[in-house]
């Protein structure tokens, strides 16, 4: 089901979402694609760098964007619900009409700008303590360990607390969702909060599984010229 999303001319709610995210696996979110496996190159995790030199491992928003991207697709598609790849080319008519899928009209496309906004998520404290593995490389051609081929990877430690922030604008998610959007927005943040979430490398081991912790709410909207909080309260995990 589509829908006119195209509402940036004004605002008329504003949700942001604050807690904090805890890894409860190992956990390293890096720079674009992952190294092939079998090659030797070494992995370690995205760090913001101080002006002092020191440095601070960090999950990239895009990064906790795209996965939360993905996840509404899965649980659209298996609602048999129409989804589609960004690069699909039936889908770069859609909004010719004015109207975009709901992972669209959430998440945003080529054409219309993103409802959601995920900050970078810095470590408490700037404190993220990580461990270097060693490997072995796996040969693709002959899928086997080769050895002699080690690798070594970077991971941050589990039971990091990451501070979170994400705003939803123009969708309702709390009290209660108002379209099929903000009841995906909610769902998505309570699997978040039951920590069902993955994001990073590794994912096929069970690396980089997050879980929202202490989560709230904050509605504004716009009254008299300012904005105006008219709602708030906890983010919990639903039941499973
Ligand atoms: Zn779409």
């Amino acid at each position: 089901m589509r829908g006119r999303y195209a509402d940036f001319d004004k605002l008329e709610v504003l949700t942001r979402i604050t807690g904090t995210l805890v890894n409860v696996s190992p956990l390293r979110v890096g720079a674009g694609r992952e190294a092939p496996l079998g090659s030797t190159v070494d992995t370690a995790p995205l760090r913001v760098v101080f002006a002092d030199g020191k440095s601070v491992p960090y999950i990239p928003g895009s990064s906790l964007k795209g996965v939360l991207r993905s996840l509404a697709e899965s649980i659209a598609r298996a609602r048999n619900m129409p989804v589609h790849s960004p690069w699909d080319p039936e889908a770069r008519e859609e909004g010719d009409d004015g109207t975009y899928c709901v992972i669209c009209g959430t998440f945003g496309s080529t054409r219309l700008a993103s409802h959601v906004r995920v900050y970078d998520a810095y470590p408490e404290g700037f404190f993220a303590p990580t461990f270097v593995k060693t490997g072995v490389g796996i040969n693709r051609d002959f899928s086997g360990a080769q050895p002699g081929i080690l690798y070594t990877e970077e991971q941050v430690a589990p039971y990091v607390r990451w501070k979170f922030m994400m705003d939803i604008v123009n969708i309702r998610v709390f009290p209660q969702p108002a379209d099929e959007r903000g009841g995906l927005l909610r769902e998505l943040l309570e699997l978040l909060a039951n920590g069902m979430v993955q994001v990073g490398a590794r994912r096929t081991v069970g690396y980089g599984l997050i879980r929202l912790v202490e989560g709230r709410y904050d509605v504004y909207e716009p009254r008299d010229g300012r904005l105006a909080k008219v709602a708030e309260g906890e983010i919990r995990g639903g039941d499973l």
